[in-house]
């Protein structure tokens, strides 16, 4: 099957492995059969810190970044595309839009993500005590509340082209709890994050590092992707945010697999922000 890698780490941060660089992940994508890859780095402003060393690429590396996967594109036949994953956190929404605006023209997909509710960390990547706190603080419901309230901030902020791992949470949640959310009290929290995302546009991935942390299973759980697939969101695309070479294109045919299982005919790819639908089994 012919497959897109739409959620690639190449390095600037402290969680991607340092054996890792933008030729051997080419190379090693030859040998996957992918057709197209984008590579994506962190821009994070930590919701008290701000910019942290080691937590996010510098406005001022933004360049060098752009010139690196430029000069890959000549070695390889694949397609080769750039982008950013960026955190979201309020507080810093200005910092964000000034910076992704003065890029925006240099890049072909902007990934927005929620890492932090309030200022405790969900993908504990650079924190880990932080994130246990939540739990002596919230129930599992609340939890969930307060992490789809700043995903549906992030969605309304219109910086974003897709929303990545739409319902990360279950990262520490659901190894915490030892189960998933009741399925009910999930779908009606969700529909919330639907209609944010239809009303402004902004696609859906399905990330396949789910069955790297654990959960067995894509962000977001079926139950989101068929409730998307019904509300009318089309831009839907894959990946499987990989820090390290092991993990590229890790579990890809599973995202592709419940797709095509709540009927959608393909994912997207993108080229300057423009969507371009990819049908399975096609290219
Ligand atoms: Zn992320
Ligand atoms: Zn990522």
């Amino acid at each position: 099957m012919l497959l897109a890698d739409y959620h690639v780490h190449t390095g600037y941060t402290v969680d991607v492995k340092e054996n890792v660089s933008i030729e051997a992940y080419l190379r090693k994508a030859e040998k996957l059969g992918l057709v197209e890859i984008c590579f994506v780095n962190h821009l994070e402003f930590h919701p008290v810190k701000g910019l942290v060393k080691g937590a996010t690429i510098f406005p001022d590396q933004i360049e060098e970044f752009i010139d690196e996967v430029e000069k890959a594109k000549a070695n390889t036949s694949l397609r080769v595309k750039i982008g950013l994953e960026v955190t979201y956190t309020q507080r810093f929404e200005k910092n964000l839009e000034a910076i992704l605006s003065q890029h925006e023209s240099s890049f072909d997909f902007f990934l927005g993500s929620i890492h932090y509710i309030g200022n405790y960390a969900v993908s504990p990547a650079f924190s880990t005590e932080f994130s246990e706190e939540i739990f002596a603080k919230f129930d599992e419901i609340k939890i969930y509340q307060k992490y789809f309230d700043e995903v549906i901030r992030a969605v309304e902020s219109q910086l974003f082209d897709v929303l990545a791992h739409p319902d990360l949470i279950r990262k520490i949640a659901v190894k915490h709890y030892s189960r998933e959310i009741d399925s009910e009290i999930y779908l009606d929290m969700i529909w919330r994050v639907l209609d944010a995302l239809d009303e402004y546009n902004v696609g859906l991935e399905v990330n396949s590092a789910g069955y790297r942390h654990s959960i067995g299973d894509c962000y977001p759980r079926m139950e989101m992707l068929k409730a998307a697939r019904k509300k009318g969101i089309k831009v839907v695309t894959i990946g499987s945010d990989a820090h390290a070479l092991e993990h590229l294109g890790l579990k890809l045919e599973k995202a592709v697999e419940k797709l095509k299982l709540v009927g959608y005919e393909g994912f997207y790819v993108f080229e300057k922000h423009k969507p371009r639908l990819f049908k399975l089994g096609i290219e």
